[in-house]
C-alpha cells in the first residue's frame, strides 16, 4: 500500500520558505528526488497520469486535468520528465517559477533545437540535416553519407524512433517507418559517428550561478536502453575540461537552475555531443551512495535556493539498470558493498525497473562484484 500522504501537507516544521516543490513527471528519477527531499525538510507532490507510478510512494499525485489544483499547493515547481507540454511548464513557470526553466524544455523536447544550440555555443556535434520528405532524406543521404542515423526530432527515448540506414536500399524503409512522423516535426538526419565509447557529464547549478560538476562518467547501451555506467569514466581525465566547459555554456546560456546531463561520444578528436537531458539523469543513479552528495539532493537544493552539496566521488562505483524482470534481492544484498533500488513497477520487456549500485569496501574487488552481479540478473541485456 502506498504510505498515506496526507501528513506531508498537513505538518512541515521545517524552517525554510520553500516546503512543496511540484514535480512534472512521477517516475522512478521523481520518487528519488522526493526520497532525498524528505531529509531536508521539503515535500514533493507529482503531475502524472499514471496513477501507479513510483513517485506515488512519497507524494501524492495529480493528473493533467487537474493543473489548477496541482498548482495551488505548490511553492514552486521542478520536474523529471523533459516531455511535459510547453504550455504547461510555461503556465506554472509564470505562476511561481519553474527550474529548470521553460526554455530548457524547449531545447531538450526537440533534437533540431539542441543541435542548433550546440552550433551555437560552439560545442562540437555531429553533422546534421533536418528531413522534411522523402527527397530531402534522399539529399541528406547523399550530402552526410552512409551510414547516418535517423531519428525523429520530438518523443523518442531509450533508442525508440531512430533508423540507422547502411545503404541505398534502406532509404525507402527507413522512411516508411518514420516519415509518418513529419506530419508533426521534422526528422532528423545525422552523421554516423564511430565513437570508441559513450559518456555523460552531469552538473547542478544554483540559483546564485554556481556550478559544481560530477565526474565524467562511461555509459554502455543495450538496444539503445542504458545498461550500465562507470564511475568515474576510467581514463577520462583528459576529456574532463572539455566536457565541464561544454556542460558551463549551457548552463550559463540557459540560465539553467537544478541539475542538467550532457551525453557525449569519444572520439579520435576528442568529446561530440549527442544530446541532453534537462534533469537529474540514469547515469547519475550511482550518485546516491557514490558520491558525497547526489544528483537527486543536489537537485533538491538548488530549485529551493539552498547551497549546492559536495559532488566528489566517495568510492568508484558501477550501476547496473535492472530491466524487465527483478533479480532475488536477497542473493544480490548478499553481496559486499551492494546497493538495490526498486522502483515498485510491473514488470515488463525493456522497462527499468531498477538499479543496483556496486562499491565494495575493498575497490579492487568492483569487477570481480559486478560479474557476480550480473550473473544473478535474470536480464543481462548484453552485459
Ligand atoms: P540517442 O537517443 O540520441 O541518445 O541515441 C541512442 C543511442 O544510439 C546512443 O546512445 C548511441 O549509442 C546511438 N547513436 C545515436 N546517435 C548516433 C550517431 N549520430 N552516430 C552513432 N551512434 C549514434
Amino acid at each position: 500500500m502506498p504510505i498515506s500522504t496526507a501528513n506531508f501537507y498537513t505538518v512541515n516544521h521545517s524552517n525554510h520558505p520553500i516546503k512543496t516543490i511540484g514535480i512534472l513527471g512521477g517516475g522512478q528519477l521523481g520518487l528519488m528526488l522526493a526520497e532525498s527531499a524528505l531529509p531536508l525538510g521539503l515535500r514533493c507532490t507529482f503531475l502524472e497520469d499514471a496513477p501507479n507510478c513510483p513517485a506515488r510512494l512519497l507524494g501524492k499525485v495529480y493528473s493533467s486535468e487537474q493543473l489548477d489544483d496541482f498548482a495551488k499547493v505548490c511553492d514552486i515547481y521542478s520536474l523529471e520528465f523533459e516531455n511535459t507540454p510547453l504550455n504547461s511548464a510555461k503556465f506554472l513557470e509564470e505562476n511561481t517559477g519553474l527550474f529548470p526553466p521553460s526554455k530548457a524544455l524547449f531545447i531538450a523536447q526537440d533534437r533540431l533545437n539542441e543541435k542548433n544550440l550546440f552550433n551555437e555555443l560552439d560545442i562540437k556535434t555531429v553533422p546534421f540535416l533536418a528531413v522534411n520528405s522523402r527527397d530531402e532524406l534522399q539529399t541528406a543521404c547523399e550530402n552526410l553519407g552512409l551510414p547516418l542515423v535517423l531519428k525523429t526530432t520530438r518523443g523518442g527515448y531509450d533508442g525508440k524512433g531512430q533508423f540507422v540506414i547502411k545503404n541505398d536500399e534502406q532509404i525507402d524503409t527507413a522512411w516508411a517507418e518514420l516519415g509518418d512522423a513529419t506530419k508533426t516535426a521534422p526528422l532528423i538526419a545525422e552523421g554516423f559517428i564511430n565513437f570508441s565509447r559513450e559518456v555523460s557529464i552531469i552538473a547542478v547549478r544554483s540559483k546564485t550561478g554556481e556550478i559544481r560538476y560530477y565526474p565524467l562518467v562511461e555509459n554502455e547501451h543495450y538496444n539503445g536502453i542504458l545498461t550500465k555506467t562507470t564511475a568515474p569514466a576510467p581514463n577520462a581525465e583528459h576529456l574532463t575540461a572539455q566536457a565541464q566547459s561544454n556542460i558551463k555554456k549551457l548552463l550559463e546560456h540557459l540560465d539553467y537552475v537544478g541539475v542538467l546531463t550532457l551525453e557525449l561520444f569519444v572520439t579520435d578528436d576528442g568529446l561530440i555531443a549527442n544530446e541532453i537531458a534537462p534533469r537529474v539523469h540514469n547515469s547519475g543513479h550511482w550518485s546516491i551512495e557514490g558520491a558525497v552528495c547526489s544528483q537527486f539532493e543536489n537537485h533538491m537544493r538548488a530549485v529551493a535556493g539552498l547551497p549546492l552539496g559536495d559532488t566528489s566521488v566517495v568510492k568508484p562505483s558501477v550501476m547496473l539498470n535492472v530491466i524487465g524482470q527483478y533479480p532475488s534481492m536477497a542473493d544480490i544484498l548478499a553481496l559486499d558493498g551492494v546497493h538495490y533500488h526498486g522502483y515498485d513497477k510491473e514488470e515488463r520487456t525493456g522497462r527499468k525497473i531498477a538499479h543496483i549500485t556496486i562499491m565494495p569496501t575493498d575497490t579492487e574487488k568492483l569487477d570481480e562484484t559486478v560479474t557476480k552481479v550480473v550473473e544473478l540478473l535474470p536480464n543481462k541485456m548484453g552485459l
